[in-house]
């Protein structure tokens, strides 16, 4: 028989829908990815969630938020979905070749982060070349590094990689941040920190290791040689919306539309968090529509049974 709640995607909507349906008697099922949690994995200091005055860290939060989802209730499968058929009720979804078979599905797969694409990234890939400053960062200690981004996640990585490299040099296209005003300026204001304004990464220079990038300035063409350890690519997300092909309806960049409520264009397919949000992306906002897509879910699950 078909689960009434089938959920994708484990980070702070995903489980705040499990949360919310399974204390609705939903008996919901999250197929959680491998990489369970989502993005405050990969974080250090999570200082904005209310109710944690002296900040917590976000692989413990949602370890918390996942024990919540589970003293309720929910099934937890530790996989991805490889592939998904929602043409007709109940909908499917297939880890391999297990077929899990639901009545209303709730999308909660986050985004994750967009690489530049430039020559020498994808062969340096873990050698010295990251997206994840939590995860490699210990590896630099008194190293020289280059981070490339503008916004909050490159100041975030910046910060949080001084505590190892001996010089973090920020990498920007523009003449100013997109960071908020307390993140660009904590950067701005650090010692170990400098930053290389108007300028984006040509080439990522290595055999089988970093050992330079090559930086062009976007006003004069000029290129410049910079001898560092390692690259930290901190330039926003894509949406993991991939395993969903065109089976619902989606933006330009992939990520999917909602109706008035958190209702996909598929009729008992909702979704929530970073998979349909690319304003607020925060662990709060992620929640708080991870909560309405759980009571949508119900509502509509209710008026299908009248
Ligand atoms: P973001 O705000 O979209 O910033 C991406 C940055 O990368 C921008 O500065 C952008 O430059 C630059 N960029 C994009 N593509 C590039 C390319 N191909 N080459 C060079 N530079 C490129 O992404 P984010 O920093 O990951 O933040 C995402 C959201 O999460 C934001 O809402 C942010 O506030 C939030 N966040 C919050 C915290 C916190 O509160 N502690 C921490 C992390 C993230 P331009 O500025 O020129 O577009």
């Amino acid at each position: 028989m078909a689960d009434q709640v089938l959920i994708v995607g484990s980070g702070p909507a995903g489980i705040t829908a499990a949360i919310y349906a399974a204390r609705a008697d939903l008996k919901p099922v999250m197929i959680e990815g491998f990489q369970r949690g989502g993005q405050l994995m990969l974080t250090t200091d999570v200082e904005n969630y209310p109710g944690f005055p002296d900040g917590i860290m976000g692989p413990e939060l949602m370890e918390q938020f996942r024990k919540q989802a589970e003293r309720f209730g929910t099934r937890i499968i530790t996989s991805d979905v490889t592939k998904v058929d929602f043409s007709s009720r109940p909908f499917k979804a297939w880890v391999g070749d297990d077929l899990f078979e639901a009545e209303s599905v709730i999308i909660s797969t986050g985004a994750s982060a967009r690489w530049l694409g430039v020559t020498g990234e994808e062969k340096l890939r873990g050698y010295g070349v990251s997206a994840c400053a939590t995860c490699d960062g210990f590896f630099f200690r008194d190293k020289e590094i280059a981070v490339v981004g503008g916004g909050d996640s490159a100041m975030e990585e910046a910060l949080f990689l001084t505590k190892f490299a001996s010089r973090v040099t920020i990498i920007h296209r523009r003449d100013e941040f997109r960071a908020s005003k307390i993140m660009a300026n904590r950067a701005l204001e650090h010692p170990k920190i400098e930053v290389v304004w108007n300028s984006t990464v040509d080439e990522i220079v290595g055999s089988d290791a970093v050992t330079g990038i090559k930086v062009r300035n976007v006003e004069t063409d000029v290129v410049t040689d910079l001898s560092l350890d390692g690259v930290f690519v901190a330039i926003g997300h894509d949406p993991n919306t991939e395993v969903f092909g065109d089976q619902m309806e989606t933006d330009e960049k992939g990520y999917i539309l909602i109706g008035e409520n958190t209702m996909t264009s598929v009729e008992g397919v909702f979704a929530a968090g970073d998979v349909v949000d690319k304003v607020y992306r925060q662990a709060i906002t992620a929640a708080g529509m991870g909560c309405e897509a759980a009571i949508d879910a119900e509502r509509w699950l209710e008026a299908q049974h009248g």
